[in-house]
């Protein structure tokens, strides 16, 4: 995953010389779901990039200690999930060049899949490299190109990347959107305004500051970066668009390739936040009606509908409303943990799962239930869970998902690379079912999903359900998320 953001200020914005980076952070923490492993912040003030990251979560990362030295009308923000490359400090974004050719920053939603074809281009290969991440050698790539425009060396470098990727690029006086193709990964464009936008710059004796001249431009992974920063949304940045923030400008637009849209389903169904929208949907909204077809597809006799928190909340509630059953919460989360999914290691994952939850034993015992969830990847986490309610006492357990059974590997930015892992990809749903110790389990079906989002199935990728890759994945799919350590040790750099 990861999350993105940027945002250009215009002169006669506010007061404060470290303003951009302050909305760039508070844009990034309503994506922090994105990506727990580190975050960082470029900003530049017409002349020089500065950048600052680390790893942790955005607030150690970010404070109002860091805000001083991050001066600038321009900033892009990052928070990182990793899909190539350990989670070490190098690894962390936005990744930078500077000079001699040009001085950018980059932060990357996605994945390539061609990684290993586009070290062979970068002159001097894997010894230019100071990390171990696809968006370093995108950076490399950009910053080394001979065009004389960071805009011309994108369309110049581009066509020959391949897989998902949502950027956001800042150069000294720029901050440029770019998505991929098939449009993978999400990204927004918003306006931002400053409060009383009547004010004019007219009190030093100058001419009043039309109000278009005070409008910031932003850029997000969701609209929820948006409103946290009381922005208003554009427009999606189409897939194979470039999209140019300058200060004083309306957005420009440069095509880089057509349009191939296959946005992920996934972000959809579970990874975006319930208050974004996505093509044009509340993703609450669509969530609800998956329960609800979940409920029509899969019924079961139980005495309450209850969710996984937080995430599978939306469905639950559209299951309750579909069966007639009344919706309990069951399990209490501990907000100050982060998802299971997200951590980088199964060891982790497992010690997760049973800090994260605590059952409401009054509402449970003895009670037949249904508990719906919007994935099962492993299981393990799914069969924690069933055992943690039948130790609180529940009759009986019935698991529904709201998203169909993952049979293949992600290539395009969630960590899902290894087929081993999954316990769809060689397992029936009858022994899941007995793996995870449910009553019954039920997964929504592709049609289930297309019907309560009301949009064909050409827009979107579903290939981790249904094994049709938008984007050929070129080599050895188990080698991917570090195949440039591997490099590293295979010729002994
Ligand atoms: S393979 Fe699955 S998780 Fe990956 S982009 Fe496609 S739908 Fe999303």
């Amino acid at each position: 995953m990861c999350g993105v953001f940027g945002a250009v200020l215009p002169p006669g914005w506010g007061e404060s010389p470290v303003e951009a980076a302050r909305i760039a952070t508070l844009g990034l923490f309503a994506l922090q779901h994105r990506g727990q492993e580190s975050a960082g912040l470029a900003v530049s003030d017409g002349e020089q990039l500065m950048v600052y990251k680390d790893l942790g979560l955005i607030n150690s990362v970010l404070d109002e200690r860091r805000l001083p030295s991050l001066r600038g009308r321009l900033a892009i923000a990052h928070c990182r999930y990793s899909t190539t490359g350990s989670t070490v400090w190098e690894n962390a974004q936005p990744t930078f060049r500077l000079g001699p050719r040009r001085s950018i920053a980059v932060g990357h939603n996605g994945n390539l899949v061609n990684t290993r074809e586009l070290l062979d281009r970068l002159a001097g290969g894997l010894s230019r490299l100071p990390a171990t991440t696809d968006t370093e050698l995108l950076t490399a790539l950009l910053a080394d190109d001979p065009a004389s425009d960071l805009v011309e060396a994108l369309c110049r470098v581009l066509p020959t990347v391949r897989g998902a990727y949502s950027l956001v690029i800042l150069d000294e006086r720029r901050v440029v959107g770019v998505r991929d193709p098939h449009g993978f990964r999400p990204l927004v464009i918003g306006r931002i305004r400053p409060s009383g936008e009547a004010t004019t710059a007219g009190s030093a004796g100058r001419s009043p500051v039309p109000a278009d001249e005070l409008t910031g431009w932003l850029l997000s992974s969701e609209t929820a970066g948006l409103d946290i920063v009381g922005a208003e949304y554009v427009r999606d940045v189409e897939p194979g668009e470039i999209v140019i923030l300058e200060e004083g400008h309306e957005p420009r637009s440069v095509r880089f390739a057509p349009a191939q849209p296959a946005l992920c389903v996934f972000e959809l169904i579970y990874f975006a936040r319930p208050d974004s929208y996505m093509e044009g949907v509340s993703l609450y909204e669509a969530r609800r009606r998956m329960g609800i077809q979940l409920a029509a597809e899969h019924p079961v006799a139980a005495d309450l509908v209850m969710p996984v928190p937080d995430t599978g909340a939306a469905a639950a509630a559209g299951f309750a409303e579909g069966s007639g059953l009344p919706y309990r919460e069951g399990l209490v989360r501990n907000r100050y943990v982060g998802r299971t999914f997200i951590q980088p290691s199964q060891a982790m994952r497992h010690r997760g799962v049973t800090i994260k939850l605590n059952p409401l034993r009054d509402v449970i015992r003895g009670r037949r239930l249904i508990v719906v969830d919007d994935s099962i990847v492993r299981g393990t986490t799914t069969q924690q869970i069933v055992a943690l309610l039948r130790r609180a006492g529940a009759a009986e357990v019935h698991v529904r998902i709201s998203a169909p059974p993952i049979h293949h590997p992600c290539f395009y930015g969630i960590d899902t690379q290894i087929e081993t892992e999954l316990i769809a990809a060689h397992h029936s749903v009858e022994e899941i079912r007995a793996f995870i110790g449910a009553d019954s389990l039920g997964y929504l079906s592709i049609k289930g999903v297309l019907n309560a989002l009301d949009l064909p199935y050409e827009r979107f990728c579903f290939a981790c359900f249904d094994g049709n890759y938008p984007e050929p994945v070129p080599y050895d799919a188990a080698r991917r998320k570090f195949v440039l350590e591997e490099e590293v040790v295979a010729t002994g750099g």
